[in-house]
């Protein structure tokens, strides 16, 4: 079979039927949860200015290197399609004064990001995130509201055994003497690292912690850990969160190692990880920025914030979730030119109700019309030729078990109001 003169871009895909029913259902359970949690949606444009990027996510992070979208437009700016979905809600938090609105002030996104990553399993060029914002409470509730609203929302969708892990980076008082030490560390195993994280060791250190690569796993045992190196205020602050996921009962395990890959968090970092993903097996992910929004020129606004990684979770629902696919209603087998018009008239005033049905052929045979209602697993059917329209009628069939009636023409919009 041709495939066309066009193929979508690579590591970019059509997200179709029926598996757009998954996406759907995750984005209303996403919607339906976040809303509990007084979260409000926002919806940034797709593309921004480059140094809403480059500034925030930082110069010397793999995003800001190698992954951006960036190009220059007619007018000579550089912009780039967005990467991910904090900066960009930062930028238009600031822009908008929204500060100005009694804390916190809790917002969602959802939509596309963009990243020139290699395509592989769990990784593509344009993906999907749902993500919530929270600006304003520099309290460790604040951490633990958002991984509370994260575990609902995943066992909401039918995700409930996902772990957990999380760490404090520390600040800016206290990570300066840490990074120190992780240089001291290092400065004789340098050889032993990868090239990624030789140039890391002069610029981002904290980075060999979470590299994947053998040698380097290798290089960094024995190596300073950050929790032994908090500051007393940051220490507080991740024990309070620690003692409230105890409380919240989310199954959680610090993870020294995890730092993640944008510069701009302080404190709080964690993930969701599923075992069912192989190598890019993180679902979700964030932590707090209490620096991000002083850097783009409002007040200094504690915050804190996740990213959920769409394909994943609908990966991983597909392999444990049965779906029923949406059906119509009804079917509306018709035959004849007379009941040809008729029908067309029937399925306007049901579908006016918001209800699914689905209008056969009336110029072809009942057998023909019966298999498309079959094949469309409709869970009623409903016939009429010109004897039945004479009689002002309609018969009707449950496809289930064949159950049998007749309904007034009149009345069919109620009727099946009423099995709806
Ligand atoms: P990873 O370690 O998986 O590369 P990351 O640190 O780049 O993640 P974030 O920027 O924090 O991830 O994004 C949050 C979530 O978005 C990830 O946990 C993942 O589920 C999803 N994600 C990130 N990059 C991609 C991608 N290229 N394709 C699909 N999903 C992605
Ligand atoms: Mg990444």
């Amino acid at each position: 079979m041709s495939s066309g003169r066009y193929q979508a871009l690579k590591g970019m895909k059509d997200i179709m039927p029926p598996d757009i029913h998954v996406w759907q259902s995750v984005e209303r359970k996403a919607r339906e949860v976040f809303s509990a949690f007084g979260f409000r949606e926002i919806r940034p444009p797709i593309v921004e200015a480059t140094g809403v990027f480059t500034r925030s996510i930082g110069e010397n992070t793999d995003i800001v290197e190698k992954e951006m979208y960036t190009f220059e437009d007619k007018g000579g700016r550089s912009i780039t399609l967005r990467p991910e979905g904090t900066a960009p809600v930062v930028r238009c938090y600031v822009e908008n004064h929204l500060y100005n609105m009694p804390p916190p002030q809790k917002f969602y996104y959802a939509g596309p990001m963009f990243r020139y990553e290699r395509p592989q399993s769990g990784r593509f060029r344009q993906f999907y995130q749902i993500g919530a914002e929270c600006f304003g409470s520099p309290h460790p509730a604040a951490d633990a509201e958002m991984l509370s609203m994260l575990r609902h929302f995943l066992s909401g969708v039918g995700l409930p055994n996902l772990k957990f892990q999380v760490n404090s980076i520390g600040c800016e008082n206290c990570r300066p003497a840490f990074k120190d030490s992780l240089v001291a560390f290092f400065a004789e195993k340098i050889d032993d690292l990868c090239a990624d994280c030789r140039r890391r060791y002069g610029q981002n250190p904290l980075r060999i912690l979470d590299c994947k690569v053998e040698g380097c796993r290798e290089a960094r045992k024995g190596a300073p850990r950050v929790t032994d190196h908090l500051c007393e205020d940051c220490r507080v602050h991740f024990e309070h969160l620690l003692l409230l996921l105890e409380k919240l009962g989310i199954p959680h395990s610090v993870n020294p190692e995890m730092v993640r890959g944008l510069d701009y968090y302080t404190r709080t970092t964690f993930e969701v990880t599923s075992e069912n993903l192989g190598a890019q097996n993180a679902v979700a992910a964030g932590g707090r920025y209490d620096r991000l929004v002083k850097e783009f020129g409002g007040p200094e606004t504690p915050a804190v914030g996740f990213a959920i990684g769409m394909e994943r979770v609908v990966e991983l629902l597909k392999a444990a979730v049965q779906y029923d696919l949406p059906r119509p209603l009804a079917f509306l087998a018709m035959l004849g030119k007379q009941a040809g018009i008729e029908g067309v008239l029937i399925a306007d005033r049901v579908r006016e109700k918001g209800l699914w049905v689905e209008l056969g052929d009336a110029g072809s045979s009942l057998k023909s019309q019966m298999r498309r209602a079959d094949r469309l697993n409709a869970q009623y059917v409903f016939i009429a030729g010109d004897d039945e329209l004479r009689a002002g009628s309609l018969k009707w069939k449950r496809l289930s078990d064949s159950a049998e009636g007749e309904v007034a023409i009149q009345g069919v919009v109620d009727f099946l109001q009423s099995l709806s």
